[in-house]
Protein backbone atom coordinates (compact mmCIF):
# COMPACT_ATOMS: atom_id res chain seq x y z
CA UNK A 1 0.00 0.00 0.00
CA UNK A 2 1.30 3.42 -1.23
CA UNK A 3 1.74 5.78 1.72
CA UNK A 4 1.06 9.51 1.07
CA UNK A 5 2.29 12.79 2.96
CA UNK A 6 -0.02 15.69 2.63
CA UNK A 7 1.20 19.09 3.29
CA UNK A 8 -1.32 21.81 3.36
CA UNK A 9 -2.18 24.42 6.00
CA UNK A 10 -5.76 24.80 5.23
CA UNK A 11 -6.95 21.79 7.45
CA UNK A 12 -10.87 21.29 6.04
CA UNK A 13 -8.73 20.74 2.39
CA UNK A 14 -5.48 18.50 3.69
CA UNK A 15 -8.90 16.71 5.59
CA UNK A 16 -10.93 16.27 2.80
CA UNK A 17 -7.59 14.73 0.65
CA UNK A 18 -7.36 12.81 3.50
CA UNK A 19 -10.72 11.41 3.32
CA UNK A 20 -10.59 10.78 -0.44
CA UNK A 21 -7.61 9.16 -0.96
CA UNK A 22 -7.85 7.04 1.98
CA UNK A 23 -10.41 5.51 0.03
CA UNK A 24 -9.38 5.35 -2.77
CA UNK A 25 -6.48 2.67 -0.72
CA UNK A 26 -3.87 4.99 0.41
CA UNK A 27 -2.60 5.60 3.49
CA UNK A 28 -2.34 9.46 3.86
CA UNK A 29 -0.63 11.37 6.69
CA UNK A 30 -0.72 15.16 7.04
CA UNK A 31 0.85 17.51 7.93
CA UNK A 32 0.07 21.48 8.10
CA UNK A 33 3.33 23.19 7.85
CA UNK A 34 6.27 23.03 5.72
CA UNK A 35 9.36 22.57 9.04
CA UNK A 36 6.95 19.57 10.20
CA UNK A 37 7.15 18.14 6.54
CA UNK A 38 10.86 18.81 6.55
CA UNK A 39 11.62 16.95 9.99
CA UNK A 40 9.17 13.92 9.05
CA UNK A 41 10.92 13.64 5.42
CA UNK A 42 14.26 14.14 7.14
CA UNK A 43 13.70 11.68 9.85
CA UNK A 44 11.77 8.70 8.20
CA UNK A 45 12.86 8.91 4.46
CA UNK A 46 12.03 5.52 3.41
CA UNK A 47 8.37 6.39 5.03
CA UNK A 48 6.52 7.85 2.28
CA UNK A 49 6.05 7.29 -1.65
CA UNK A 50 4.51 10.30 -2.46
CA UNK A 51 4.53 14.04 -1.41
CA UNK A 52 1.69 16.67 -2.19
CA UNK A 53 3.23 19.27 -1.11
CA UNK A 54 1.02 23.46 -1.24
CA UNK A 55 2.79 25.89 -2.67
CA UNK A 56 1.44 28.21 -0.23
CA UNK A 57 2.17 27.44 3.33
CA UNK A 58 2.98 29.85 6.54
CA UNK A 59 6.45 30.05 7.40
CA UNK A 60 8.54 28.11 5.29
CA UNK A 61 6.88 27.87 1.46
CA UNK A 62 6.66 24.69 -0.64
CA UNK A 63 9.60 25.91 -2.81
CA UNK A 64 11.73 25.75 0.03
CA UNK A 65 10.57 22.67 1.66
CA UNK A 66 11.11 21.03 -1.83
CA UNK A 67 14.46 21.86 -2.80
CA UNK A 68 15.76 21.70 1.20
CA UNK A 69 14.56 17.89 0.82
CA UNK A 70 16.62 18.07 -2.03
CA UNK A 71 19.66 19.22 -0.68
CA UNK A 72 18.80 17.11 1.72
CA UNK A 73 19.76 13.70 -0.64
CA UNK A 74 15.74 13.11 0.09
CA UNK A 75 14.59 12.49 -3.49
CA UNK A 76 10.29 11.29 -2.86
CA UNK A 77 8.48 12.45 -5.83
CA UNK A 78 7.03 15.85 -4.99
CA UNK A 79 3.48 16.85 -6.75
CA UNK A 80 3.06 20.48 -6.08
CA UNK A 81 -0.64 22.40 -5.57
CA UNK A 82 -0.06 25.78 -7.43
CA UNK A 83 -2.08 28.46 -7.59
CA UNK A 84 -3.87 28.20 -11.12
CA UNK A 85 -2.77 30.79 -13.69
CA UNK A 86 0.50 31.06 -12.00
CA UNK A 87 2.75 29.21 -14.52
CA UNK A 88 6.00 31.28 -13.23
CA UNK A 89 4.97 28.56 -9.89
CA UNK A 90 5.38 25.69 -11.67
CA UNK A 91 8.53 26.43 -13.60
CA UNK A 92 9.66 27.73 -9.52
CA UNK A 93 8.60 23.96 -8.41
CA UNK A 94 10.48 22.39 -10.97
CA UNK A 95 13.27 24.22 -10.53
CA UNK A 96 13.31 23.37 -6.81
CA UNK A 97 13.07 20.42 -7.64
CA UNK A 98 9.41 19.12 -7.54
CA UNK A 99 8.12 16.30 -10.17
CA UNK A 100 5.01 16.98 -10.86
CA UNK A 101 2.36 19.55 -10.35
CA UNK A 102 -1.47 20.50 -10.14
CA UNK A 103 -3.35 23.54 -10.10
CA UNK A 104 -6.14 24.42 -7.49
CA UNK A 105 -8.97 23.73 -7.56
CA UNK A 106 -8.46 20.30 -9.13
CA UNK A 107 -10.58 17.34 -9.86
CA UNK A 108 -9.36 14.23 -7.57
CA UNK A 109 -9.92 11.87 -10.44
CA UNK A 110 -6.88 14.07 -11.52
CA UNK A 111 -5.07 13.91 -8.45
CA UNK A 112 -5.45 10.14 -8.24
CA UNK A 113 -4.04 10.10 -11.77
CA UNK A 114 -1.36 12.10 -11.22
CA UNK A 115 -0.44 10.35 -7.93
CA UNK A 116 -0.32 6.72 -9.47
CA UNK A 117 1.80 8.41 -12.56
CA UNK A 118 4.66 9.04 -10.12
CA UNK A 119 4.25 5.88 -8.21
CA UNK A 120 4.67 4.69 -11.74
CA UNK A 121 7.95 6.66 -12.83
CA UNK A 122 9.18 5.83 -9.37
CA UNK A 123 8.96 2.12 -10.25
CA UNK A 124 10.17 1.98 -13.97
CA UNK A 125 13.01 4.47 -13.20
CA UNK A 126 14.14 1.61 -10.51
CA UNK A 127 13.33 -1.33 -12.77
CA UNK A 128 15.69 -4.13 -14.39
CA UNK A 129 18.46 -3.05 -12.45
CA UNK A 130 20.35 -6.10 -12.29
CA UNK A 131 19.81 -5.97 -16.77
CA UNK A 132 22.08 -3.25 -17.59
CA UNK A 133 23.31 -2.32 -20.83
CA UNK A 134 25.52 0.23 -21.29
CA UNK A 135 25.59 2.61 -24.77
CA UNK A 136 28.73 4.20 -25.28
CA UNK A 137 28.66 7.99 -27.22
CA UNK A 138 28.68 6.43 -30.73
CA UNK A 139 26.01 3.79 -29.91
CA UNK A 140 22.67 5.66 -30.95
CA UNK A 141 20.38 5.37 -27.68
CA UNK A 142 17.68 3.80 -27.89
CA UNK A 143 15.50 4.59 -24.74
CA UNK A 144 12.08 3.30 -25.08
CA UNK A 145 9.52 5.84 -25.39
CA UNK A 146 6.27 3.88 -23.64
CA UNK A 147 7.42 0.94 -22.91
CA UNK A 148 7.97 1.80 -19.43
CA UNK A 149 11.60 -0.06 -19.18
CA UNK A 150 14.24 1.87 -18.00
CA UNK A 151 17.36 1.46 -20.14
CA UNK A 152 19.13 2.62 -17.96
CA UNK A 153 22.88 3.77 -18.83
CA UNK A 154 23.79 6.40 -20.94
CA UNK A 155 27.47 7.03 -21.20
CA UNK A 156 29.01 10.43 -22.84
CA UNK A 157 31.99 12.56 -22.18
CA UNK A 158 33.30 10.63 -18.71
CA UNK A 159 30.06 10.66 -17.59
CA UNK A 160 27.17 8.00 -16.89
CA UNK A 161 23.81 8.75 -16.58
CA UNK A 162 22.40 5.96 -14.97
CA UNK A 163 17.96 6.61 -15.25
CA UNK A 164 17.47 3.28 -12.94
CA UNK A 165 19.42 5.01 -10.08
CA UNK A 166 18.50 8.28 -11.16
CA UNK A 167 22.09 9.07 -10.76
CA UNK A 168 24.53 11.26 -12.91
CA UNK A 169 27.89 9.55 -12.07
CA UNK A 170 31.96 11.20 -12.78
CA UNK A 171 35.01 10.04 -11.78
CA UNK A 172 34.92 12.56 -8.54
CA UNK A 173 31.34 12.71 -7.94
CA UNK A 174 27.52 11.08 -7.94
CA UNK A 175 25.16 13.65 -8.46
CA UNK A 176 20.93 12.56 -7.75
CA UNK A 177 18.78 13.60 -10.30
CA UNK A 178 14.75 14.23 -9.66
CA UNK A 179 12.02 12.61 -12.01
CA UNK A 180 11.78 15.75 -13.69
CA UNK A 181 15.38 16.45 -14.36
CA UNK A 182 15.93 12.76 -15.68
CA UNK A 183 12.75 13.01 -17.79
CA UNK A 184 14.08 16.49 -19.47
CA UNK A 185 17.25 14.33 -19.60
CA UNK A 186 15.72 11.42 -21.39
CA UNK A 187 13.55 13.89 -23.76
CA UNK A 188 16.50 15.30 -24.78
CA UNK A 189 18.58 12.52 -25.56
CA UNK A 190 16.01 11.00 -27.28
CA UNK A 191 16.03 13.73 -29.85
CA UNK A 192 19.82 13.64 -29.93
CA UNK A 193 20.95 15.73 -32.43
CA UNK A 194 17.78 17.60 -33.28
CA UNK A 195 16.60 21.02 -32.14
CA UNK A 196 14.10 20.88 -29.38
CA UNK A 197 11.88 23.81 -29.21
CA UNK A 198 11.56 25.00 -25.53
CA UNK A 199 7.66 25.09 -26.27
CA UNK A 200 8.23 21.50 -27.20
CA UNK A 201 9.88 20.48 -23.97
CA UNK A 202 7.48 22.67 -22.30
CA UNK A 203 4.49 20.60 -23.24
CA UNK A 204 5.67 17.19 -23.29
CA UNK A 205 7.61 16.67 -20.35
CA UNK A 206 6.31 19.32 -18.13
CA UNK A 207 2.83 19.17 -19.19
CA UNK A 208 2.78 23.03 -19.38
CA UNK A 209 0.32 24.46 -22.43
CA UNK A 210 0.33 28.03 -21.07
CA UNK A 211 1.85 30.97 -22.41
CA UNK A 212 4.46 30.25 -20.33
CA UNK A 213 7.99 32.56 -19.56
CA UNK A 214 10.85 30.33 -20.93
CA UNK A 215 13.13 31.69 -18.56
CA UNK A 216 12.98 29.29 -15.92
CA UNK A 217 13.40 26.67 -18.48
CA UNK A 218 16.57 28.11 -19.64
CA UNK A 219 17.72 28.47 -15.63
CA UNK A 220 16.56 24.42 -15.45
CA UNK A 221 18.97 24.17 -18.25
CA UNK A 222 21.73 25.75 -16.96
CA UNK A 223 21.46 23.28 -14.25
CA UNK A 224 21.54 20.43 -16.42
CA UNK A 225 24.91 21.92 -17.76
CA UNK A 226 26.76 21.59 -14.26
CA UNK A 227 25.94 18.01 -14.82
CA UNK A 228 26.66 17.58 -18.45
CA UNK A 229 29.85 19.89 -19.43
CA UNK A 230 33.09 20.31 -18.42
CA UNK A 231 32.74 24.04 -18.58
CA UNK A 232 29.03 24.75 -18.14
CA UNK A 233 29.41 28.50 -19.20
CA UNK A 234 30.88 26.87 -23.09
CA UNK A 235 28.21 23.99 -23.64
CA UNK A 236 29.54 21.35 -26.04
CA UNK A 237 26.94 19.25 -25.62
CA UNK A 238 23.80 20.88 -24.53
CA UNK A 239 23.78 23.90 -27.32
CA UNK A 240 21.33 26.79 -27.15
CA UNK A 241 19.90 27.57 -30.62
CA UNK A 242 18.91 30.85 -30.37
CA UNK A 243 15.20 32.15 -30.88
CA UNK A 244 14.46 28.65 -30.61
CA UNK A 245 15.35 26.18 -27.95
CA UNK A 246 17.76 23.26 -27.97
CA UNK A 247 19.86 21.19 -28.83
CA UNK A 248 22.19 17.51 -27.56
CA UNK A 249 24.92 16.76 -29.00
CA UNK A 250 27.37 13.52 -27.70
CA UNK A 251 29.82 14.71 -29.57
CA1 LIG B 1 -2.00 26.54 1.64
Amino acid sequence: MSAILIVEDEKHLADGLRFNLEAEGYVVETVGDGEAALALLLEERERFDVVILDVMLPGVNGFTVVSDLRRAGQFVPVLMLTARGQPEDVLRGFEAGADDYLAKPFDLSVLTARINGLLRRRQWFHLDQNNLSATDANTKNDVKEESGAADELFVFNGRTIDFGALELRTSEQTVRLTLMEAEVLRYLLRHEGRVVPRKALLEDVWGLHEDTDTRAIDNFIVRLRKYLEDEPTKPKHLLTVRGVGYRFVTQ
